[in-house]
């Protein structure tokens, strides 16, 4: 990866006369690669020839494109009347990862072909053309060449025009060994017995559609393949590493449901020949959406349903719809240039959920989207936020923004213009959008042009104050003129805790947004009037700093931001939230009621609140019926337990039990036919935080029972929810008990469940224990950076964690995929116990995580935002508890 360099002001690129270093030399394109790797898996390396049909502007005798770190052995030019010109020198160029073709006269315009004759190694980094390995059912190691391109390291195994606006077709032969399977992005054409390698077979795929390098992919093993199934005339398959077809259902189900709601949706056929969904045993990120063979993790792709739980189902539900919906957008219409990378991933995010929720109503997807709406907050409310969209000059300076700011807040605000604009507006603008740029690259505004065009609102100009400032709005609201007029004031909302030091090591980035910053608000309320006693609902464009509006009726209560489709926070005035709160369970929708606890619990963090007022307001929701609204509870008291010590978490723990007790009654502590999923999983969610927060005893003695229990248990849910109160309490039997569990599991879930919570266990010499293990080959690459992450957020021992990870900083950068470090130190934001916190920031003054440097400093601020949290309320929590008010 090449050094990370400042962000420039703004470049020219339009203007030809402007030379950009990370672009590549006009003139020259490619139109098709013709190209055949043949990989060895034994050896870790591959040779490859590539053919590319270029299109030449005008004469030219030097060629460029992009190469890393591949030998290059020769090189030529053939043109269409029979004409060949050699290569004189060729030289590769580490810095730009490029290299460059003299020829002994020039290419004449117009049409001509490139041959490249090349060699590689298969790396074990997770990048590129890259090796992965498991262990079959018979013990024996196996060996899988597979790929992972976005962004650029298709560089890495072909020589290419690696930007994503150099869309081509590609036609890929692979020469593989006669026992393995291959596959890469189009349907295979042939499978023929290799003249020139004895005992290998040449696999011939089909040209794909016109598409960018980003999207290209081969992969070769001993791996199998369902069935395939005929979904309106494309083949879906699900290909896996053999011995593990049982756990293919499932996504088969998913992949066929989905590839019809998104054709529909889109009014657009699916653009491929086929579709492939195949399971990677070693992969960097969740998944990727390479056209046709698209990889995942086995986690989210493998599972058997009848051991799973809701929230696992769920995931792999959302992670096979977001990929898909990038057939389309992304990989049918591609963002010019990587700026334009935040609008491909919100944008899928937001059609994940949209086909998710058509899948499984009952799940209720865009309640539990709360959840992920709250995280995004959480980071947009610190100044070393950013704006979702940024110049982005380098490749590199891309690789930031594959963060939760583009994921989860980008996908809020496409979630708030659609619901404002309306459902059906809105798709007829992205339906407008994709069909004008099909097979083509476009910038982000080209898609608020678009829905503008469909709709008549003005959509730039709202979107670009969401999209090029970061931060986000909290909205005051109050009436005044005796309850006749609802007052609303919008200011940019942020926690308090901001300690003056550890600011971020600012690069001469674009300032996120300032203090006095407005937002172009689609904002909805809803009121129930005091006279007809009716609910009625009203959207305003809220682009001022105040906007006064006459109620026609006085109110019983007033909502804003009905059904918690907005980006923004809400501040009530207390007459207000006191209404709201009294007919939260009778007027308010799930969802809603999430909003109002989650408003409160950012009021503690911004101190504008007190944990005082959250417990209060918790246990004002005694009678909660809904899985996110009580996640959103415990996930706030799970935060003040963290607070406290002693006789006053003892306190603590009484005021939870008798809170959550209560709820787990009403469902019964075992399933019930009738059950809703999401019942299912709230009686989950309740019984661990009962075991764990609570320090139940009867839910520590079931839980055991559980466990042993295993597969013969009735509810998944109660299983999951038992490793982790067993290992919140566990000794050192049960920590050998779950080492052998995780080795022994039978689905990627089992596996994944015990090997996290090995993090969670109370005993230091446990906890020292899971961090050697931690950086042995028992823990996959792709995990252990998650598993430290939990490891640093163990409430009583998260220091030994953060000391392991500083001495073994160099060992954690070399072994561990380099998108992966980042991610890691998210578990720094739990470490503001004052013991260690000081410690954290020193290490980070002469320590650097080029790959996420604004990532890493969002994780210092909230830092700061939890020592602060500690030193403003831990005291008079204590006192309060211990009092017993
Ligand atoms: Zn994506």
């Amino acid at each position: 990866m090449s050094e990370r360099e400042p962000i420039q002001p703004e470049p020219a690129f339009d203007d030809p006369s402007v030379v950009d270093p990370y672009r590549l030399p006009g003139g020259v394109s490619p139109v098709r690669y013709d190209l055949t790797l043949v990989p060895d898996l034994i050896a870790a390396s591959f040779s490859g020839t590539c053919a590319t049909a270029l299109e030449v502007a005008s004469a030219t005798a030097t060629v460029s494109c992009n190469a890393l770190e591949l030998e290059v052995d020769t090189a030529w030019v053939t043109t269409p009347g029979g004409g060949r010109i050699e290569v004189t020198k060729i030289d590769l160029d580490e810095e730009s990862e490029r290299v460059a073709f003299t020829f002994a006269e020039p290419i004449p315009a117009g049409r001509a072909t490139l041959h490249t004759e090349f060699r590689g190694v298969l790396n074990d980094k997770l990048r590129g053309f890259y090796r992965s390995t498991f262990t079959d059912a018979d013990g024996a190691e196996q060996v899988i060449a597979t790929t992972q391109f976005e962004a650029t390291d298709a560089r890495r195994a072909f020589p290419c025009w690696d930007e994503p606006a150099h869309k081509a077709a590609f036609a890929v032969t692979l020469v593989v060994d006669a026992d393995l399977f291959a596959m890469s992005n189009a349907a295979e054409v042939s499978r023929t017995p290799s003249a020139a390698h004895p005992g290998r077979d040449e696999v011939r795929f089909a040209d794909t559609m016109v598409m960018s390098t980003y999207l290209v992919a081969f992969i070769v093993g001993p791996l199998e393949a369902t069935d395939p199934v005929d979904v309106d005339g494309t083949p879906l398959r699900v290909v896996y590493p053999r011995g593990k077809g049982h756990l293919t259902d499932y996504a088969l189900d998913v992949g066929a449901f989905c590839l019809r709601h998104f054709a529909d949706y889109y009014g657009i056929p699916y653009p491929g020949d086929k579709l492939d969904l195949v399971a990677v045993p070693d992969f960097a990120f969740g998944a990727m959406e390479n056209l046709g063979c698209v990889t995942f993790r086995e986690i989210l792709l493998l599972v058997d349903p009848a051991t799973t739980t809701q929230a696992e189902l769920l995931n792999v539900t959302d992670v096979i719809n977001h990929e898909l919906a990038h057939m389309w957008f992304g990989d049918l219409v591609t963002m010019k240039w990587w700026n334009g990378i935040w609008l491909n991933e919100a944008f899928a995010t937001f059609m994940e959920m949209h086909a998710t929720d058509a899948f499984r109503p009952e799940w209720d997807r865009w309640v539990t989207f709360g959840l992920a709406r709250t995280a995004a907050f959480d980071t947009d409310a610190l100044s070393s936020t950013r704006p979702i969209e940024y110049p982005v000059v380098s490749p590199a300076d891309a690789e930031g923004m594959f963060d939760i700011l583009t994921y989860e807040k980008g996908a809020a605000v496409v979630r708030m213009l659609e619901q404002f604009l309306g459902e059906d507006e809105f798709r007829d603008g992205i339906r407008a959008y994709l069909s004008a740029n099909a097979y083509g690259n476009t910038e982000t505004t080209d898609l608020w042009d678009a829905i503008e065009d469909a709709t008549g609102e003005p959509v730039r100009r709202i979107m670009d104050s969401w999209i090029l400032q970061g931060g986000f709005p909290i909205i005051d609201v109050d009436l005044v003129n005796d309850g006749r007029t609802l007052r609303l004031t919008q200011e940019r909302f942020a926690y308090a805790g901001d300690l003056g030091e550890g600011e971020p090591a600012d690069d001469g980035e674009e300032p996120t947004a300032p203090d006095d910053a407005l937002w172009a608000v689609p904002l909805i309320f809803s009121q129930r009037s005091t006279v007809g006693d009716l609910v009625t609902f009203e959207k305003v464009l809220l682009d001022q700093p105040t906007l006064d509006l006459d109620l026609v009726e006085p109110v019983e209560w007033l909502l804003v931001n009905t059904e918690g489709t907005g980006f923004y926070r809400v501040r009530y005035a207390p007459g207000l939230l006191a209404a709201l709160v009294a007919h939260a369970q009778s007027d308010l929708s799930p969802i809603e009621r999430y909003g109002l606890v989650d408003d409160v619990w950012a009021g503690v963090l911004a101190g504008d609140q007190s944990a005082h007022d959250f417990l209060v307001l918790a246990e004002a929701f005694g009678a909660e019926t809904d899985l996110s609204v009580w996640q959103r509870i415990i996930g706030g008291l799970n935060a003040l337990d963290r607070l406290v010590d002693g006789e006053a978490r003892e306190a603590l723990r009484h005021r939870v039990r008798d809170l959550l007790r209560p709820a787990l009654d009403r469902l019964g502590d075992t399933p019930r036919p009738e059950d809703t999923d999401r019942e299912r999983a709230l009686r989950g969610v309740l019984f661990e935080a009962l075991g764990t927060l609570g320090h139940d005893a009867d839910v520590h003695a079931r839980a055991r029972v559980l466990l042993d229990a295993g597969a013969l248990s009735p509810d998944p849910a109660l299983v999951a929810a038992s490793v982790n109160v067993v290992a919140a309490w566990g000794t050192e039997a049960d920590f050998d008990d779950f080492v052998a569990r995780m080795k022994a599991a039978t689905t990627p879930q089992e596996e994944q469940r015990y090997l996290g919570a090995l993090a969670d266990f109370p005993d230091p010499d446990l906890v020292r224990r899971l961090l050697a293990l931690s950086i042995t080959d028992d823990v996959r690459t792709q995990n252990a950076p998650l598993l430290l992450r939990r490891a640093l957020t163990n409430r009583d021992h998260g220091d030994l964690a953060w000391f392991f990870v500083t001495d073994q900083w160099d060992t954690v950068n070399t072994r561990f995929p380099s998108n992966s470090i980042a991610r890691l130190l998210e578990g720094i934001r739990s470490l503001s116990a004052p013991a260690v916190a000081p410690e954290v920031f020193v290490f980070f003054e002469d320590h650097e995580v080029p790959q996420g440097d604004k990532i890493l400093a969002q994780h210092l601020e909230r830092l700061e935002v939890n020592v602060a949290l500690r030193a403003r309320e831990a005291e008079a929590l204590t006192a309060e508890l211990r009092a017993g008010r």
